[in-house]
């Protein structure tokens, strides 16, 4: 069995919101065995809203939550970086509707929940194990998750740009594959797109110390964290998007070309399609109907 986790204590942050371009203070504090992880709008009276698919706002460059009155935009880093580090439960809250864009990677975010601290619980995480096949298609774009002992992820990307023209990386998912290889890669974003985006009040808050920024032929910014770094950011965007199942998958995610939109359609789709995953209490475990078709076709096991 592994246990629930939270931070060891509360902890927080200014930056500023991506679209907004306001300053937004973010705080992350502990809270109990199966409160999940919820977001908190001090501006807004405490209005709460969890981390979940139930709470799904609209989606255009990047994933929101909404209840009610109350909604929070840019979700997707902040997440990852949560249930990577193996967070179950913890309040975030913001006084603005934005989580701050930091340097446009989950790197800061990790910093923070390091700098906390985890605190274990006394209550099982229960995971969500994939048995079954699940995928869905729109056009040329993909996603699926199919069976396996670890939560895994592939990958690929292709553009019409000639720096980003095909990327595909595959990676197991562990706190600390996690830490080195995918919270640091940023956002990205197309010069000929930030002018759009402009005009419609839009990433007013963006610049080159937040985003990659590609001209018609090469990065604005100086340099690149990883050679890939495209593909590896779009594997954080997944993963945070994932979290809105409200439990850690165990299962290889498979993507081509998809985005926030396909990400969290998948995430409704997941929990519909409950003849494909069992809940279970640590990763290695055989879910109860599995075991028995195991046992049945292995006589020695039935005993
Ligand atoms: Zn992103």
């Amino acid at each position: 069995m592994d246990a629930q986790r939270t931070l060891r204590r509360p902890i927080s942050c200014v930056g500023i919101g991506l679209h907004s371009g306001n300053k937004v203070q973010l705080s992350l504090k502990p809270a109990a065995a199966g409160f999940g992880i919820r977001f908190r709008r001090t501006d807004l009276g405490d209005l709460e809203v969890p981390a979940t698919v139930h709470h799904l706002a609209g989606i255009q460059l990047a994933t929101g939550l909404a209840r009610n009155e109350v909604s929070v935009e840019t979700v997707e880093h902040l997440l990852a970086a949560l249930v990577s580090m193996n967070i179950d439960n913890v309040l975030i809250e913001l006084n603005s509707p934005e989580v701050p864009i930091m340097d446009g990677s989950a790197a800061p975010f990790v910093y923070l929940i390091q700098e906390a601290g985890v605190k274990q619980l006394q209550t099982p995480r229960q995971y969500l194990k994939i048995v079954r096949p699940i995928s869905i298609s729109r056009g040329d774009k993909r996603i699926a998750l199919y069976p396996s002992d670890h939560f895994k992820v592939t990958y690929s990307v292709s553009y019409d740009h000639p720096l980003l023209r095909h990327q595909s990386r595959t990676l197991r998912i562990t706190e600390e594959s996690f830490i080195e290889e995918i919270a640091p890669a940023r956002t990205f974003t197309f010069l000929k797109d930030v002018e759009m985006l402009r005009q419609n009040g839009l990433a007013l808050g963006g610049s080159l110390e937040n985003a990659i920024v590609l001209g018609e032929t090469g990065v604005l910014n100086n340099a690149l964290r990883f050679e890939d770094e495209f593909v590896r950011h779009k594997i954080l965007d997944a993963v945070g998007d994932l979290a809105l199942v409200g439990h850690p998958v165990i299962g290889h995610l498979v993507a081509h070309r998809a985005g926030h939109a396909l990400h969290t359609e998948f995430a409704v789709r997941i929990l519909e399609e409950t003849h494909a995953w069992r809940l279970v209490e640590a990763p290695m475990d055989v879910p109860v109907a599995v075991a028995g078709r195991v046992a049945a076709a292995v006589p020695h096991l039935a005993s």
